[in-house]
């Protein structure tokens, strides 16, 4: 097929001959004729790189009336680079045709745009942020709206957009054609398709989607000693994890699982080696949930259906690119949402290109957590668990009063304090000792790809070519990581691209960007305005030399709690201190952000003293509830207090291995 049999004005092919298109690409073949027509609701699964923008911009400069003075087109798409090109490429198709395109987008002056939409215009292409600020100032009509164009949709709800889709889509008139173009269909943008349009056609382009949108796949760059520590840090991490660790070997495969359950994690072998019977019985025990974590060879695991599997842990990569398809499809099974975990030494990330080609799926680079996020996450299991537990009165009667005796001189907010200390400083005392575990790409390894250099992390734990920046908001003020990168995005008009790791704390948060932006994103960003709480942003020193050296965090810990600015000063924990120190600017409530261990020596002499190293040097930390043993709340009999305290023994051994707290898991008997 020919552009001229496709159906474009002449004036359009003039315009595409002097570009040089001589024949439409598979998407623009597809399209067009459809755009073309009367009604024409139309999914597109492309990606950029396709022939996308000519696929819609063709049909659409072709459609609209070139004497409109209120918008007939709207392109929507997420970033201001975006929403430029856009704009230029279709200049340049409607050479020839007079149409007044205009691009709006944020981190310029809003009134030049409101000037240029008053003039007249035919199509505007916009940013959703700055396309909602323009509506609310009721500087544009949609009301003669025909055609809006969604561009990148999955990358805009990525961004956090979604409302301001909604709210966009609901003000322009019902009777319209709305062409989505997104390189993948995860449910939210089905949901969009579904509710806005009317029997759309839908072309995909490129590929069929052949892994589950559903799964999200990170990988994680370790030494080849840290594998199994890596492990751990990520069940931790996930204390509700219902999951399948594969390993290669048989060997390998019963290591894993041998030493998981020896450290207390509900964890059992799967593979070849065993006899059917014992192979049935733990599939059943797995099935019934009895059973937390699977370690399983690709071969004995075959077969293996089962629903609600949160990760897939590859402990290591398969050889053969199609058994890490079926891994992480046991995973994300009927339209849950599901991660794909994989370990990969520093040597293997071209086999993540690998399989991200075969797979046409994209993997994003994870950091191991440290002490700190695991710390927050057990202590939150925690006492989340403490409020929900059912107070046997009767039973415990006898006893209260020698327990009540003891917390005589303690306040409320005393008792709390020791009781979170009690647990956090177990946690925090394993994970220190553990460092950190995230490793660097080597050198000849995605040698001068762009994605890895972007990663390369420098001693200051800091991406290379990136600047991290503190932001005085953090997840009580509702901020989210999307909410974050839309605020700044939005703020500034950069692409989601440009925009690093980002942590959010209770209180405040930390990002990183692309060095060239840092003075834009300050002056930008600070005092706007994020959902009534004013956002001031500063960036962050390197990390200081201090005692934390040892914890490392190459991948870009969070290092709030040294170095910054001055903010946090140092404790010899570096970023242990979650909060300390008045950051918010109202004073700062401690107590709420961050659980800060009081250290053994502060501590008022009767508070529960954490358990001994006993059973943390066998395996280290293991966390509560799930599957896992008990483990903490263990009187030492220490000293300082007095006999007659409270005395529970924490069990070690695997008699109470499967000890449960009350949680999805079930203990069986
Ligand atoms: P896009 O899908 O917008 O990312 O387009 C990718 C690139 O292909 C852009 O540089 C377009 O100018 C170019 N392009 C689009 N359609 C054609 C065509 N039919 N022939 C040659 N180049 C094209």
């Amino acid at each position: 097929m020919t552009f001229e049999e496709i159906g474009l004005k002449s004036e359009v092919l003039k315009s595409l001959k002097e570009l040089g298109f001589e024949a439409p690409t598979p998407i623009q073949e597809q399209a067009i004729p459809y755009l073309l027509g009367e009604h024409s609701d139309f999914v597109g699964l492309a990606q950029t790189g396709t022939g996308k923008t000519a696929a819609f911009g063709l049909p659409l400069i072709t459609n609209i009336d070139n004497h409109a003075t209120v918008p007939q087109g709207l392109v929507i798409c997420p970033t201001r680079e975006l929403c430029l090109q856009i704009a230029k490429d279709l200049e340049t198709y409607a050479k020839y045709l007079k149409i007044n395109i205009v691009a709006v987008y944020g981190g310029t002056d809003i009134r030049r745009q409101m000037t240029e939409i008053k003039k007249g215009v035919s199509i505007v292409v916009a940013t959703p942020g700055r396309l909602m600020d323009l509506i609310q100032r009721r500087a544009i009509s949609l009301s003669n709206v025909e055609y809006v164009v969604l561009d990148e949709a999955d990358e805009m709800l990525n961004m956090g957009f979604k409302e301001d889709i909604d709210s966009i889509l609901e003000s322009t008139p019902e009777h319209k054609n709305v062409w989505l173009f997104s390189a993948t269909m995860p449910a939210e943008v089905a949901r969009i398709a579904k509710t806005y349009m009317d029997n759309p056609f839908e072309v995909s382009i490129g590929h069929k989607n052949q892994s589950n949108e559903n799964i999200d796949h990170i990988y994680y760059q370790v030494k080849e000693k840290d594998r199994y520590a890596a492990v751990k840090r990520l069940i931790d991490f996930n204390p509700e994890i219902y999951g399948l660790i594969f390993c290669r070997t048989r060997q390998e495969t019963a290591t894993v699982a041998e030493k998981l359950a020896k450290e207390g994690y509900s964890a059992e072998p799967l593979h070849g080696d065993l006899s059917q019977a014992m192979r049935d019985r733990v599939m059943d025990r797995f099935r019934s949930k009895d059973l937390q974590i699977l370690v399983a060879t690709d071969v004995a695991a075959r077969g293996l259906d089962i629903d609600n599997i949160t990760h897939v842990i590859n402990y290591n990569l398969p050889d053969d690119i199609e058994n890490y398809t079926h891994r992480s499809g046991r995973t994300a099974r009927a339209g849950k949402k599901g991660e794909s975990l994989v370990l990969i030494n520093t040597r293997e990330s071209g086999k993540i290109r690998a399989i991200e080609k075969q797979m046409r799926t994209t993997f994003t680079q994870g950091t191991i957590p440290n002490a700190e996020e695991i710390c927050e996450i057990q202590l939150m299991k925690l006492i989340n668990k403490v409020i929900k537990t059912d107070v046997r009165e009767k039973d415990i009667q006898k006893f209260m009063p020698t327990v009540m005796a003891e917390f005589e001189d303690l306040s409320k907010e005393e008792v709390i304090k020791h009781f979170v200390s009690a647990e956090f400083n177990r946690f925090i005392e394993y994970y220190e000792r553990a460092g950190d575990l995230n490793a660097q790409n080597s050198k000849d390894d995605r040698g001068s790809d762009e994605r890895s250099n972007r990663r390369d992390r420098k001693s200051d734990g800091i991406e290379t070519g990136k600047t991290r920046f503190f932001v005085s908001i953090g997840r009580r003020d509702g901020l989210n990581p999307g909410g974050l990168l839309r605020h700044i995005c939005d703020a500034t008009g950069l692409k989601s691209a440009n925009i690093g790791r980002i942590d959010i704390m209770t209180s405040f948060s930390f990002f990183e960007a692309d060095d060239q932006y840092a003075t834009d994103i300050v002056r930008q960003v600070n005092g706007t305005d994020y959902e009534g709480h004013e956002v001031s942003i500063e960036v962050t020193k390197a990390k200081s030399g201090g005692g934390s050296s040892h914890r490392g965090g190459g991948g870009g810990g969070r290092k709030d709690g040294s170095g910054f600015g001055g903010k946090f000063q140092g404790n010899r924990d570096g970023g242990q201190r979650r909060e300390g120190g008045g950051q918010r600017r109202e004073g700062g409530s401690r107590s709420e952000g961050g659980f800060r261990s009081e250290g053994s020596g502060q501590r008022r002499e009767g508070g529960f003293r954490g358990e001994g190293g006993g059973q943390r040097r066998e395996g280290g930390f293991r966390s509560e509830g799930g599957f896992k043993k008990e483990g903490g709340f263990k009187k030492e009999g220490g000293g300082q207090r007095r006999e007659g305290g409270f005395k529970r023994e924490g069990g070690s051994g695997a008699s109470d291995r499967n000890t449960t707290f009350g949680k999805p898991f079930k203990k069986k008997s």
